[in-house]
C-alpha cells in the first residue's frame, strides 16, 4: 500500500522527497507529508519541519515551495488511510510527546488498540486516531539513548504489516528502515541514501537496491547502510542492480495496473484477514460491533451490489446460506432500489461496493436502513459515504485499486464474506469448532496458494493466446463456480470488447446452449465441490455440439482428460478457496486475450472505476 520516502546525504533532502512522492502517486492516496530534520547554523538545537497536506501531493508541493524546509535528512508518505479518516492531523509523519521521533508507515498495527491503551495509562497522548501513532510512543518508551535499541524493542512489541523509515532528531545521521509483510527497500548512491516502499521512488537517483528482508532493520548512515534483525543480529545485506528505466518503474515493473493489482492479491487476502480471525475461527470486526444478541436475532442477509461486486455478493449468499444455515439473497442495487423491499429489523443488508461510492449501492443502502435493517458495508475506502451511511464496516485493507476492473478486490470482498460468514455463525452456534479450524487453515493458506498460481502466469498467457482468435466465449460454473463464471465472462467483456457471458451449468441446455458450434470456446469450472460430476456432465454436452473447452479441474483429476481441449490444473482446495483461485486465474486469461487484442486494460472505452451516476 502507498509510499514511503527517506533520505540522508549531501544534498538537500526537500526537493529530493518531493519528487520521489510526485513518483510514488500512482499508487494511489489521499493525503501526504514529510519531515525534515534542520539543523540551524548557529549551533542552536536541532529541529524538525513538518508539513502535511491532506489532499494531493501537488498541494503538498505548494506549500514546500512556499516554505522550504532545509536539511540532509528527511522521510515523506503518501497515505491510503487504513485506520482513521484522511485528515491532516491524521496525515503521516506521526510523532512522539516530545515531537522528536519522527515515523511514516505503510501497512495495519494490528495490536494498536492494546498498545494505544497502556501508553495512555502510563501518560503518552494521541492526537490521531491512526494505528501509525503507537509506533513513535513505543520507541519513545524504550529510548534510553540508543535510537535503533529502541527501535527494535518497540517493533518487538508490534504485530501486523510495516513498512517504516523513523528517525530521531536526537541522532542527527541515523535514518531507520524496518518491514514486516510489507515491501520497503534501501537506495544506495554516491554518498547518499535512501529508503522506499517502492523502487518507483528512487530509481532516477540510484539502481543499486539493497533488499530488505521481513523482519529486518536498516540503520542508514553517512557511512553506509547496516541490516539487523529485531533482536539485533546483523544479516549480510541482499544487494541487487535493478535495470528499470523511469516510465517501467511507474508501475512497480508491471506493464498495466490491472497485472500490477492481479499480483497483489495474495497481499491484499492476508490484509483483509489480518487481526480479524483467531487460530479457532472466531472473528472480529473492529468497525463493525454489533452484539452476539442482535447477531444472533438475525433471520436474513441481503447483500447488495452491482457488477463485480453483484458476483461477489452472489458468492457471499451461497456461503452465508451454507456456514450460516439463514435465508440470504444477492440482489443488484440498482433494481432492489425500485422494488418494495419485504424485509425488517431482523434482516442484515449487506452493500458491497469497492469505492463506498457506488451510486446505486447507496440508495439501497438507505433504503434497508430506513426500514431498520441492521447495515454494514464491506469496502475499500475508509470514512467512504457506504461506510459513514452503515450500522459498521468491513474494511478490505487491500490498498488502491487503480485498473478499472476489478480484480484483487473482488477476492479481498469474498475474503470479507466469508469472515462475516463465519462470524454470524458464531453468534448462531451453527458452526462447529473442528469446522472453523479447518476453514482457518484453509483460509491462512491462500496467500501463499495464489502467489503459486501467479507465478505459472506464463501457463496461462499461452491458454490466452490460443483462445484470443475467438470473439465469443461462455463460461459455465455450479456452485461457487457459477458467480465465479459470470466474473470470469465480465472481466473478458470489460477489457477485451470479445463478447463473453456466463451461465450456471445446470442453465445451459435451457438456452444457451444453442450459441454453441467449433467457433465458441467455454470455460468450464470443473473443480472440486459437491456438484463437479455435473459439471462433468454438463462439459460432455458441450464437447457433442464441437465447442472448443478450456477446463479449470483440481490437480489429479483426470475426468475430463481427452474430453476437454485444453485443462488447467488447479490446487485442491476448499470451494470457497477455489472460488479465490479459479477467479484469479480468470484474471490473468482475461488480461492476456485483452493485452493480445491490443486494448488498453487499464482504462477500458465506455467504463469508470466509481460509477456515482445512477
Ligand atoms: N495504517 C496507516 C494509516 O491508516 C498507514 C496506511 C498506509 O499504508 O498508508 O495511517
Amino acid at each position: 500500500m502507498c509510499g514511503i520516502i527517506g533520505y540522508l546525504g549531501g544534498r538537500e533532502a526537500t526537493p529530493i522527497l518531493m519528487e520521489s512522492l510526485k513518483r510514488l502517486e500512482y499508487r494511489g492516496y489521499d493525503s501526504a507529508g514529510v519531515a525534515v530534520l534542520e539543523l540551524p547554523k548557529n549551533g542552536a538545537a536541532t529541529r524538525t519541519s513538518v508539513t502535511k497536506s491532506e489532499a494531493k501531493v501537488d498541494t503538498l508541493i505548494e506549500k514546500l515551495n512556499a516554505n522550504m524546509p532545509t536539511g540532509k535528512l528527511g522521510i515523506g508518505h503518501t497515505r491510503w488511510a487504513t485506520h482513521g479518516k484522511p485528515t491532516y492531523i491524521n496525515a503521516h509523519p506521526h510523532t512522539d510527546c516530545h515531537g522528536k521521533i519522527f515515523v511514516v508507515h505503510n501497512g495495519i498495527i494490528e495490536n494498536f488498540a492494546e498498545l494505544k491503551a497502556e501508553l495512555k495509562a502510563e501518560g503518552h497522548e494521541f492526537p490521531s486516531e491512526t494505528d501509525t501513532e503507537v509506533v513513535p510512543h513505543l520507541i519513545e518508551k524504550y529510548y534510553k539513548g540508543d535510537f535503533l535499541a529502541a527501535v527494535r524493542a518497540a517493533l518487538n512489541r508490534i504485530q501486523g504489516a510495516y513498512a517504516l523509515a523513523m528517525f530521531s532528531s536526537d541522532d542527527p545521521e541515523l535514518l531507520v528502515g524496518a518491514r514486516l509483510n510489507a515491501p520497503l527497500v534501501v537506495g544506495l548512491g554516491d554518498d547518499e541514501y535512501y529508503v522506499a516502499s517502492d523502487i518507483t521512488a528512487i530509481i532516477p537517483y540510484t539502481k543499486r537496491v539493497l533488499v530488505l528482508g521481513e523482519g529486518e532493520v536498516a540503520a542508514v548512515t553517512p557511512l553506509g547502510a547496516e541490516v539487523s534483525t529485531l533482536d539485533g543480529v546483523t544479516v549480510k545485506p541482499k544487494i541487487v542492480h535493478v535495470d528499470w528505466d523511469v516510465t517501467q518503474a511507474q508501475k512497480g515493473g508491471f506493464a498495466h495496473f490491472m497485472l500490477k493489482e492481479i499480483h497483489e492479491t495474495d497481499e491484499a487476502i492476508a490484509n483483509a484477514m489480518r487481526g480479524r480471525l483467531t487460530d479457532d475461527g472466531l472473528v472480529a470486526f473492529r468497525e463493525f460491533e454489533a452484539s452476539e444478541e442482535e447477531l444472533k436475532k438475525l433471520q436474513e442477509v441481503v447483500l447488495l451490489g452491482m457488477g463485480t461486486s453483484l458476483h461477489a455478493a452472489m458468492i457471499g449468499e451461497h456461503v452465508l446460506e451454507d456456514w450460516v444455515g439463514i435465508p440470504a439473497r444477492a440482489m443488484d442495487a440498482s433494481e432492489f432500489r425500485y422494488r418494495r423491499p419485504t424485509f425488517g429489523e431482523h434482516t442484515l443488508s449487506v452493500v458491497i461496493t469497492q469505492s463506498g461510492e457506488t451510486a446505486d449501492t447507496l440508495v439501497a443502502l438507505h433504503q434497508a436502513r430506513e426500514r431498520g435493517a441492521l447495515t454494514v458495508a464491506v469496502t475499500n475506502v475508509i470514512a467512504s459515504s457506504a461506510a459513514r451511511d452503515s450500522d459498521g464496516a468491513i474494511y478490505l485493507h487491500a490498498g488502491p485499486e487503480i485498473g478499472v476492473a476489478s480484480t484483487k478486490t473482488f477476492n479481498s470482498h469474498l475474503i470479507s464474506l466469508y469472515l462475516l460468514a463465519m462470524r454470524l455463525a458464531q453468534a448462531n452456534g451453527r458452526i462447529s469448532l473442528e469446522r472453523r479450524r479447518e476453514l482457518v487453515e484453509a483460509l491462512r493458506a491462500l496467500p501463499d496458494q495464489v502467489r503459486t498460481l501467479l507465478g505459472r502466469d506464463k501457463e496461462i498467457l499461452a491458454l490466452a493466446h490460443k483462445y484470443s482468435q475467438y470473439r465469443n466465449f461462455m463460461y459455465a460454473g455450479r456452485g461457487l463456480g457459477y458467480p465465479v463464471a459470470l466474473e470470469g465472462a465480465l472481466k473478458l467483456k470489460e477489457i477485451s470488447y470479445v463478447h463473453a457471458e456466463g451461465t450456471s451449468g445446470g442453465e445451459l441446455k435451457h438456452g444457451p446452449i444453442a450459441l454453441l458450434d467449433e467457433q465458441f470456446p467455454v470455460v468450464a469450472i470443473c473443480t472440486a465441490s459437491s456438484t463437479k460430476e455435473k459439471m462433468v456432465s454438463n462439459v460432455h454436452e458441450i464437447v457433442a455440439r464441437q465447442a472448443p473447452v478450456l477446463a479449470l479441474v483440481s490437480e489429479g483429476d483426470s475426468s475430463l482428460n481427452g474430453v476437454a481441449t485444453d485443462i488447467f490444473e488447479m490446487p485442491a482446495v476448499e470451494e470457497a478457496s477455489s472460488a479465490i483461485l479459479n477467479t484469479v486465474m480468470l484474471q490473468l486469461f482475461a488480461y492476456h486475450v485483452a493485452t493480445k487484442l491490443g486494448q488498453d486494460v487499464d482504462q477500458p472505452r465506455n467504463l469508470a472505476k466509481s460509477v456515482t451516476v445512477e
